[in-house]
């Protein structure tokens, strides 16, 4: 088929799923059909095309895109559109991937429901009544109902595994560093980072090498070699000497549903069968991760949202009959609860007098988390547990909750604290019919292992 050919199929599908589904808030079908076309007629001349070459592709609507809307789910960018392209997607771009859409998530990625996003709520393909998680729950639906081949996500504590985890699908966080955060709209910079959502392995593999790789747009991007991490899969690691997975002990207490314990388990049986050599292993900091996560994600993000003013972006509140109260009324209009609330947490953790009670000591903490990691990587190659310690939850069940909502991170975010790469695999399911993951922690810049060990799991 020609490239106009699938996009055309994967715009029909989401055209059907949409009114249902609601995955993405922009769809941009006209220019992806002349994206494919353009990809059909290199083919015609037998011009070299890029590895993604006519593959649809559904992007958060947290990475800038010239000339297209990027809301970030919020009021506050209604009417922002980029002047210029995010390093991802411009290589996507080059690689000659065709974008479908941009996807929705909770407003500023600050959620894990995409419950929080200011224009409509995703939901679950495998149950409509349930969320996809979040906050790249758009991206992970999209893939999951096959409105797409693949997406890009953001994970900042959680955001491409937790959703890849709800809608049964694969995602992966890479080392801080190693994927360009140019263009991405900042929640918080020491965290954030972009990471791809596919249905399997060699997909997120693909699409990891295509965006991977060093950018001097980037101050934090890493000046690695970027491997072929699709070319390296082999379908069992018993050839590369013997690998040690730890299961980290802690994960497996108190609130972690019984199905999901249930199904991790038979998964870390079968990475044993396939020839793994299992430890148990304790990290004893990680459940200080949430706490800490909730007073620095704030902090930098109460920080790079001072900049939606009225003045630089999209929305700007009338009525007001001077620049302050421009100010006031934009951002209490602009902004919504969730959004606010993190405002407001990280303002007060920063402020002189509580800096050094919560946000240094915070900091602390996140060295100690990063130790236990360092710690248990002596020991052993990749670390395992289960994503998220239930499955995906009903529309509404939690978000008059924040708490409830922020302690479904427990698993995920004591891997972005300390920058390493981690993955979300499917598992099983519960009685409802509804996905498990399985989450896989590996080294700084071992996306290759991970990747291989998903694979050979998968
Ligand atoms: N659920 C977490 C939060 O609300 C993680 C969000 C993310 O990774 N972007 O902050």
């Amino acid at each position: 088929r020609s490239a106009v050919e699938i996009t055309q199929e994967a715009l029909d599908r989401i055209q059907a799923l949409e009114p249902k589904l609601h995955s993405f808030l922009h769809i941009t079908a006209q220019q992806a059909l002349e994206q494919a076309s353009a990809v059909d007629a290199k083919i015609a001349a037998k011009e070299e095309i890029g590895l993604l070459a006519g593959i649809p592709i559904g992007i958060k609507d947290n990475m800038c895109t010239k000339g297209i809307p990027t809301t970030c789910a919020s009021r506050i960018l209604e009417n922002f559109v980029p002047p210029y392209e995010s390093t991802v997607t411009q290589k996507l771009a080059d690689a000659g991937a065709v974008m479908v859409g941009k996807t929705n998530l909770d407003e500023f990625a600050m959620g894990g429901s995409t419950e929080t996003s200011a224009y409509e709520i995703t939901a679950n393909p495998w149950d409509l009544s349930r969320v996809p998680g979040g906050s790249s729950g758009g991206s992970a639906a999209a893939v999951a109902a096959e409105e797409c081949v693949v997406s890009l996500g953001s994970d900042t504590g959680g955001s491409i595994r937790q959703p890849a985890s709800f809608c049964g699908v694969v995602g992966i966080k890479p080392t801080y560093g190693l994927v360009s955060r140019y263009g991405l709209v900042a929640f918080a910079s020491s965290l954030d980072q972009i990471g791809p959502f596919g249905r399997t392995v060699e997909d997120v593999a693909i699409l990891l090498s295509a965006i991977a790789g060093y950018d001097p747009k980037d101050s934090t991007s890493l000046k690695v070699e970027i491997p072929d991490y699709a070319a390296s899969l082999k379908p069992d690691f018993k050839a590369r000497g013997k690998l040690r997975i730890g299961i980290i002990k802690e994960t497996f207490g108190e609130g972690l549903d019984s199905v999901v314990e249930e199904a991790v388990t038979k998964a870390v049986d079968r990475l044993q069968s396939l020839g793994a050599e299992i430890h148990i292993i304790s990290c004893p900091n990680f459940r200080y991760g949430v706490p800490s996560y909730y007073i620095i994600a704030p902090s930098e993000a109460s920080a790079n949202l001072a900049r939606y003013d009225g003045v630089k972006y999209g929305y700007r509140a009338p009525g007001a009959d001077n620049l302050l109260a421009m100010y006031n009324r934009t951002r209490a209009s602009g902004f919504g609860a969730e959004v606010k609330r993190r405002i407001m947490i990280g303002t007060y953790a920063l402020s002189a007098g509580y800096y050094d009670a919560y946000y240094l000591k915070a900091q602390k903490v996140r060295t100690c988390i990063k130790q236990d990691f360092e710690k248990a990587f002596k020991k052993v190659d990749v670390l395992a547990c289960p994503t998220v310690p239930t499955t995906a939850f009903k529309i509404g069940e939690k978000n008059t909750d924040p708490l409830s909502m922020y302690l479904l991170d427990l698993m995920t975010i004591p891997v972005n604290l300390a920058g390493l790469p981690g993955i979300s695999i499917p598992c099983g399911f519960d009685n409802n019919g509804l996905p498990i993951g399985l989450q896989l922690i590996g080294k700084e810049l071992r996306e290759d292992q991970l990747l291989q060990v998903a694979y050979a799991y998968e």
